[in-house]
């Protein structure tokens, strides 16, 4: 039965090895700008690609302001502190995410509060945000507090999952009607767009990150956006020691961090931006394929980008008609060599977040039970290598 799917795929990468999920792609300039790095001497934590690809990117990306750092984690990190996340307050959050979204609030001192995802989607749903916020919140001097635990609410983090965008508009509405921002994991949505605009634009700050699974890698790294100036400064600063300005003194005014994006990965970066449209043409063309094949099956659906939205499907995922098939596929996929996998799971079902506060979470439950990543690699010797 999933004879087809692997036959599908070994032909769509014109292959009889073994075909990983998701493998970068050097076909540009990689090799030209990381020699060049090497040759300048600047390889480390100062260095013109640094600058080079916080401009690219932001300008790509139409935001105002984008800050390299050493990986998305740490971008997450930085992001969640500068929307005013401290120790004790919660985090709003989808539990079918990477840990990484879940960590990044703990290394804040923060308490992640897991509501309930779209089916649609895949993302956080904006109705159980408000659902949650209705029943659970209190307007209080100094902020909205969960009558329940005590706490203060202090951010939402809705999570692009595979590159789909989630209701950004919605999210931002009931942000700006309590206070509270709204902070993008688009660590996965490089590339898409929600109603014309780039994810990770659409909240007060976007993470992003450009690890080596990605759409672009830059061996590890990541990036904060923002069209708050301000708010970039102090990413800028909080990321780089909190060093002061001056040509010899060492003197920093905060406990910062050494996150800063090193000069030889934002060569590698530099290089992999100018590929990102080649890229998601080549993505969307292998969605599309997937598209027709599995509109011929009767075993799965195939994950479309949500309407309004442009995704940069960046892993490609299927939903099965029936759970009970999930292990099957798997076995059987992987044992041929196409890989697949599950998707993540669920945050409040690892042990460090059993405790945590949550609202209802039947789609994330039955998402999870169903979901199935395919290979999604962008095809070597594809229409847009430059040859
Ligand atoms: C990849 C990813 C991150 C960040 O990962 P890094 O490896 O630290 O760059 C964060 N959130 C999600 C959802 C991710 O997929």
């Amino acid at each position: 039965m999933f004879d087809d799917f692997i036959t599908f795929v070994r032909q769509w990468y014109g292959t009889d090895d073994a075909i990983s999920l998701h493998e970068p792609r050097f076909t540009g300039r990689e090799r030209e700008y990381v020699l060049d790095a090497i040759d300048s001497t600047f390889v480390s934590s100062v260095g013109a690609y640094v600058d080079r690809f916080e401009q690219e990117l932001a300008a790509y990306l139409g935001a105002r302001r984008a800050v390299a750092v050493v990986n998305g984690t740490s971008a997450l990190q930085v992001a969640l502190q500068l929307a005013g996340v401290e120790s004790g307050d919660e985090v709003l959050m989808q539990p079918l995410t990477f840990i990484a979204t879940a960590n990044a609030v703990v290394y804040n001192g923060a308490h992640p509060v897991f509501l309930d995802v779209e089916r649609e989607t895949l993302g956080l749903n904006p109705d159980a945000v408000g659902a949650f916020l209705e029943k659970h919140a209190e307007k209080r001097k100094g902020g909205v507090f969960n009558r329940t635990t005590g706490r203060r609410i202090a951010a939402v983090l809705p999570m692009h999952t595979f590159g789909h965008p989630c209701r950004m508009d919605e999210l931002v509405e009931i942000g700006n009607e309590y206070g509270i921002s709204v902070i993008e994991d688009a660590a996965e949505a490089l590339g898409s767009q929600y109603k014309g605009h780039h994810t990770g634009t659409l909240g007060t700050m976007g993470v992003l990150s450009f690890n080596g699974n990605k759409i672009m890698t830059s061996g590890g790294g990541g990036a904060i956006v923002t069209n708050d100036e301000k708010l970039a400064d102090r990413a800028k600063h909080l990321t780089t020691t909190a060093k002061i300005p001056h040509r010899w003194e060492f003197a920093h005014d905060e406990v910062g961090y050494n996150f800063r994006m090193p000069n030889l990965n934002a060569a590698l970066a530099c290089a992999q931006l100018e590929k990102v449209p080649d890229f998601l043409q080549e993505k969307r063309s292998l969605a599309a394929a997937y598209k027709s094949f599995f509109d011929a099956v009767d075993w799965a659906d195939f994950v479309e980008e949500p309407a309004g939205c442009n995704s940069n499907y960046w892993l490609n995922a299927v939903v099965l008609r029936d759970s009970a098939l999930r292990d099957e596929l798997l076995a059987k996929t992987n044992d041929a060599g196409v890989l697949t996998r599950p998707a993540w799971r669920l945050m409040h079902q690892l042990d460090m977040f059993r405790d945590a506060f949550c609202g209802p979470l039947e789609n994330a439950e039955w998402l999870a039970e169903r979901i199935i990543n395919m290979p999604s690699s962008v095809k070597l010797g594809g229409s847009t290598d430059e040859k």
